[in-house]
């Protein structure tokens, strides 16, 4: 099949309903290393925008993905731009977006963000309907040490470009952070992110934690940093949403009781 290598799903997404995913790049191709990385090290950060595939084939395989979930009766929500890696990479996300348009479904993308200072960037991203940006750290040192950029990327022009993005974009802006243990989770980093953040009037905050074996031997947030978290995204931005798996969700099920009628949790 045509789709098997750029397509995945449908599958559930508590963001995004059902979620057919778009692999537009090739696998971990990526303008960061993050430490929390699941799909494992970057090998050889790269900031270049190159063509992954001619946009006519991909538009060919997400329609063939989307029209046997159709015929199966599976629904799908949004395709969702979500590789192995960062999709602004790709050059053609822009002209790919178009001609998925065309298919009657609202589109996602799903990107860290390092390269929203290029304006070809954000017009690529201003086409999709649901944007969710990485933001893990607004400190230059905690950015480095997590995200593990290309060494020609400057978090002053990341945030910049998204301040600029926001601005313009007239679709739904979403942000996550991946909470760490012992890197960002104190309360001054939750205050300087949220603080930024609420500058790009957010449609929702998503926090989330490392649950499925990262890059690195690192941990996830524990529960006090997690509500703290909350805490401030939640009277700061005023909206928190909390993010993991099925397992992590045992492990953190007491509290989350507690705090249900507040918080929404996703996977
Ligand atoms: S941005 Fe995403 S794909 Fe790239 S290294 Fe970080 S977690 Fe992995």
């Amino acid at each position: 099949m045509l789709s098997d290598n750029i397509t995945y799903g449908p599958v559930p997404s508590r963001r995004l309903g059902r979620s057919l995913g778009v692999n537009n790049i090739h696998a971990k191709c990526c303008s960061y290393s993050c430490l929390y990385c699941q799909v494992g090290s970057t090998l050889g950060t790269s900031v270049k925008r190159r063509c992954f595939q001619e946009p006519i084939m991909l538009g060919r395989a997400v329609k063939e993905r989307l029209d046997s979930a159709r015929q199966s009766g599976d629904q799908v929500d949004y395709l969702s731009f979500v590789p192995d890696g960062e999709p602004t990479l790709d050059k053609n996300l822009g002209r790919e977006i178009e001609l998925l348009k065309a298919l009657g479904v609202k589109i996602a993308v799903i990107t860290n963000a390092s390269l929203i200072w290029d304006e070809g960037v954000r017009q690529s991203l201003a086409k999709a309907d649901w944007v969710s940006l990485k933001v893990d750290s607004v400190k230059t040192d905690t950015w480095t040490r997590m995200n593990r950029p290309h060494n020609t990327l400057k978090l002053e022009d990341i945030l910049d470009g998204i301040t600029v993005f926001a601005r313009q974009y007239k679709g739904s802006l979403n942000f996550e952070t991946m909470l760490v243990e012992g890197v960002n989770d104190s309360m001054n980093e939750f205050e300087e992110i949220a603080s930024f953040v609420y500058g790009a009037k957010p449609a929702k905050c998503y926090l989330g934690i490392p649950t499925r074996p990262p890059a690195e031997k690192i941990g996830p947030a524990g529960e006090n940093a997690l509500v703290s978290a909350f805490n401030v995204f939640a009277c700061i931005c005023k909206t928190a949403f909390i993010c993991f798996t099925t397992h992590l969700w045992c492990r953190y099920n007491a509290w989350c009781r507690e705090w249900f009628s507040y918080i929404a949790v996703c996977c």
